[in-house]
């Protein structure tokens, strides 16, 4: 068999040249890195709980017409997607303050914001992802003052879902981070949900007991991280339900 051409390897994902023009294999790797790829890992079984996560939210996503690069998944690991231009940026919407937005304001983790609030990073690991305002960011020509109106919308739409999807299995949506990409239709341009959507993204917190379901679980060391992620595609309903043993076959004399 041809061997498939590798576009980019990521820390948690590789990506390979799809079938068709125009499309991607996204594979996710079980991989885990965390305070800029200085803690690393590799947890057993976590891309493929990636993999259908990210599935799950990006199709949900794409059902309520916020467009995103997903168009099916392959298998356990990979899922083909949209070829796009990445943009430079990580996008995060915050609804509780936690992780570095605690840190840089002295705020207790866990404090609901008045609303919800967006905040923008370079992507660029050398410089550790720094935060950037839309100054910089229109300044700089990572992103036209229309994409930046688009993103923030875009944002805000999946902020809107991912809270609901997630409070309905009794999760709290305590923040996230999207990556967005452009694709082309003839002379238009437009942006749309790219790279992934799942526990290595989003910090999701146990509304009950304020358990952690996220990847907080590995980068604060507090327990089995693909049990965390197990939880949260159990309770969206992911998983085999009830006795998943297979039978023993039984002698018939
Ligand atoms: N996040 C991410 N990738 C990054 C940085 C952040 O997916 O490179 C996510 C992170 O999982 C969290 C949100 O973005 O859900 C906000 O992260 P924060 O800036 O608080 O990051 P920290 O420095 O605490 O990891």
């Amino acid at each position: 068999m041809a061997r498939r051409k590798k576009i980019y390897e990521g820390k948690a994902k590789t990506l390979y040249e799809g079938p068709e023009p125009g499309t991607v294999v996204q594979y996710f790797k079980d991989d885990a890195t965390a305070f800029n790829a200085e803690k690393k890992d590799v947890i057993e079984g976590k891309g493929v709980l990636n993999n259908m996560l990210s599935e799950y939210f990006m199709t949900g996503l794409n059902n309520i017409g916020v467009p995103t690069h997903f168009i099916r998944r392959i298998n356990m690991r990979e899922q083909l997607v949209r070829a796009c231009e990445i943009v430079p940026l990580e996008v995060i919407v915050r609804n509780y303050a936690a992780g570095s937005m605690a840190r840089r304001l002295g705020l207790e983790e866990g404090t609901q914001l008045p609303r919800p609030i967006v905040e923008y990073c370079l992507k660029n690991d050398d410089l550790g992802d720094p935060l950037v305002t839309e100054e910089h960011i229109a300044a700089f020509g990572w992103a036209s003052q229309q994409d930046l109106d688009d993103i923030l919308s875009l944002a805000l739409r999946v902020n809107d879902f991912m809270s609901g999807v997630m409070f309905g299995v009794g999760i709290r949506l305590v923040d996230f981070k999207i990556e967005v990409g452009r694709v082309y239709d003839g002379d238009y341009q437009r942006l749309i949900v790219a790279d992934e959507i799942s526990p290595d993204s989003c910090r999701l917190w146990d509304i009950e007991t304020g358990r952690k379901l996220d990847k907080d679980v590995f980068r604060r060391d507090l327990g089995n991280l693909t049990d965390a992620y197990t939880e949260v595609a159990s309770r969206l309903g992911l998983m085999p339900k009830g006795n998943t043993q297979v039978a023993r076959p039984t002698l018939i004399n």
